[in-house]
């Protein structure tokens, strides 16, 4: 499982959703461990610096870590839950939503406010522990998705056995990666499909395979081993 690359890309609250993939062996989890959650937040590290301390991920003890995991899950199945039934117009279980919102809670967020010596400047920050720093971003995340109208949109990946979720830019995308989306040839051994492309994880790229997907078909084979296998169902 661990040589597994998370999809991310898509906004925070889906990429944290999409580390429970389904792969040959199963229903997998990205962020079960230490070592998985350490480079789940190095790729996330961006959007994550509010919440992790200076230095990154990596100035993390195993001990803040461990406490992570149990954090990040809960927020995750949290998440999962309300979002399935936010993205089809209902009501999100109570349960789900009050999870969120104690996230939240255990590490609440101020603008801290300073002076750099020209300006003042407020910098988010959040008191707690690391884990439950981790969590209430992340929780906060999911809330922006779940009132964004947008979150109507969101979709599970058209390919069989595949559970992405994704907000799709362009209204006719079907899959978590470019596979299938694409009009040339077939390459050998798939059909009628094209391998994904290896620069799938950022957002910026999604919009380049979705507008013209010949534009990065000519890098496209090089982790398709590693893409492939959330699609090992797939057509
Ligand atoms: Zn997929």
């Amino acid at each position: 499982m661990s040589d597994l690359v998370p999809l991310t890309g898509e906004p925070l609250a889906l990429d944290l959703v999409n580390t429970r993939p389904h792969t040959p062996d199963g229903p997998g989890d990205l962020v079960a461990t230490v070592e998985g959650l350490r480079v789940w937040l190095g790729l996330q590290a961006d959007r994550l610096a509010g919440a992790l301390p200076e230095g990154g991920e990596a100035s993390l003890t195993d001990d803040d870590l461990a406490a992570a995991v149990t954090a990040v899950r809960e927020v995750r199945e949290h998440a999962a839950v309300a979002i399935d039934q936010a993205r089809r117009g209902l009501r999100p279980p109570g349960d789900a939503l009050s999870g969120l919102n104690r996230a939240q809670r255990a590490a609440p967020a101020v603008r801290a406010l300073a002076w750099d010596g020209a300006a003042v400047t407020a910098v988010p920050r959040r008191d707690g522990p690391p884990g439950a720093r981790l969590a209430a971003v992340l929780a906060e995340a999911v809330a922006e998705l779940l009132t964004d109208p947008a979150v109507t949109t969101v979709r599970e990946c058209a390919a069989d056995d595949c559970v992405m979720l994704f907000l799709p830019a362009h209204p006719r995308r079907r899959w978590c990666s470019a596979r299938g989306a694409a009009t040339g040839p077939a390459s050998p051994g798939t059909t009628g499909v094209t391998a994904p492309p290896t620069r799938l994880y950022r957002e910026r790229n999604w919009r380049e395979v979705e507008i013209a997907p010949e534009v990065v078909m000519t890098n496209v084979r090089i982790e398709s081993a590693n893409l492939d296998r959330f699609h090992s169902a797939g057509p």
